[in-house]
């Protein structure tokens, strides 16, 4: 049977939208679906890595993110305890400063290229599970068209991008390569009349924090523990108390008494990291459906970015089915699993907070080397077809 589709991505965020956008620029028939609304917002605090701005900037994107008044980050400021490290951010060519885009900005810019390059992209679409061939191999996926009818919609491959809680890596019995044990529960929210001259990452025992600056001259501020610190601080306080109880000792707090909350405070709570082998016969995972991090990294939308970028690769040197694609996708597996599991770990030990400050930094670093194995293995990939 001649599937519909080449491809049908479920997810229209970081991954599946750049996904789509990339194998439709390539000509590919695809289908993007996602059950929420088109431009809605979702849980995130924002911050892009030099490896999300790198894809961004390659894909032509990057201009439409400073175009909705992103502001740049030219230099990020560690503070450990009373100590702070300054950081400037090395500009080039592609990336000339870090963004921290709302993803009321991020996910449409990405959907919209992808709808330009020739991809169908449907919003408020679930899908309720897979269809399979008589060989058991993924054939493409049910879903739910606005009136509530069930529609099937045939592909040669299925891309989950899905998030966390990924139907399709669940449907599949993705197995599990890597899981950790700890999370952090983070409370965040937006303030105006609350300057930071980039990204302000905040340390000290027990606590990680942040104030990181957004569209409409708003900066998010977060602040991340041990489950039960945050959660206890949440009941006596609630969300918003939480969060000025743990960022007021640190250099951030008389500058946020002093600002204005927009909207509310959310409270986040932890689930560990996990990684799952992202491919088999008809399908594959990519971003959160695959490999979901602690938030305290701030790099999951980077690497949702950078994996995209990976995975369109591997299904465009080998666009049908067979072992070719196979030995493709075990490709895009081998290098994202490289540069996910030092990330992995390194964020498990940042999320269990049992660190002190030396120790803290030692962490930061070893995460900070992961990300240059990041920015070197897609600045040596050869240009896209
Ligand atoms: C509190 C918090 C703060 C964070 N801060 C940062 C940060 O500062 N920087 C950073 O890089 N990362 C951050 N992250 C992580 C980041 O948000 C995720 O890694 C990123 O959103 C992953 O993108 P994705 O496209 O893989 O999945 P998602 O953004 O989760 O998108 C998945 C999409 O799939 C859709 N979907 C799910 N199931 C179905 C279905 N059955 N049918 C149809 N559609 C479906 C959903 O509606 C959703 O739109 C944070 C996360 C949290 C929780």
């Amino acid at each position: 049977m001649n599937p519909r589709w080449d491809v049908v991505v479920v997810g229209a965020r970081a991954a599946g939208a750049s996904t789509a956008m990339l194998l439709a620029r390539a000509g590919l028939r695809v289908l993007c679906v996602d059950r929420a609304r088109y431009g809605s917002d979702t849980v995130s605090t924002h911050a892009l890595m030099r490896a999300g701005v790198l894809q961004l900037s390659r894909w032509g994107l990057l201009d439409a993110i400073r175009e909705a008044g992103t502001p740049p980050v030219r230099r990020t400021v560690f503070h450990y305890g009373d100590e702070t490290v300054a950081v400037t951010v090395r500009p080039t060519p592609e990336v000339d400063a870090l963004y921290a885009p709302r993803r009321t900005v991020l996910d449409p810019v990405l959907a919209d290229a992808a709808v330009r390059a020739g991809a169908t992209v449907r919003y408020g679409t679930p899908v309720t599970g897979l269809l399979r061939g008589h060989d058991g191999r993924v054939t493409g996926v049910l879903t739910r068209d606005r009136d509530g009818r069930p529609r099937e919609e045939t592909a040669a491959l299925v891309v989950g991008a899905d998030g966390r809680s990924s139907l399709v890596a669940d449907a599949v019995g993705a197995p599990v390569r890597y899981a950790g044990s700890a999370a952090a529960e983070i409370v965040y929210g937006y303030w105006a009349e609350l300057p930071v001259d980039g990204y302000d990452w905040l340390y000290r025992p027990g606590v990680s924090a942040g104030a990181i600056p957004t569209n409409d001259g708003l900066t998010c501020v977060f602040a991340g523990g041990r489950p039960g610190v945050v959660a206890g601080l949440v009941r006596a306080h609630g969300p918003e108390g939480a969060l000025c109880a743990l960022t007021a000792p640190g250099p951030l707090g008389p500058g946020l008494a002093a600002a204005r909350r927009v909207g509310g405070v959310r409270h986040v709570r932890g689930v560990p990291g996990r990684l799952r082998h992202p491919f088999g016969p008809g399908w594959a995972l990519v971003g959160d459906a695959g490999c979901w991090k602690d938030p305290l990294s701030t790099h999951g939308i980077t690497a949702g970015l950078r994996d995209a970028e990976l995975l369109a690769r591997a299904v465009l040197a080998a666009p049908r089915p067979g072992r070719a694609q196979l030995a493709a996708l075990a490709g895009y597996a081998a290098s994202r699993d490289a540069l996910s599991l030092p990330m992995l770990r390194v964020v498990e030990q940042i999320a269990a907070h049992d660190w002190d400050l030396p120790r803290i930094r030692a962490l930061l670093m070893e995460l900070s080397s992961a990300m240059v194995d990041e920015i070197e293995l897609l600045t040596a990939l050869p240009p896209a077809a």
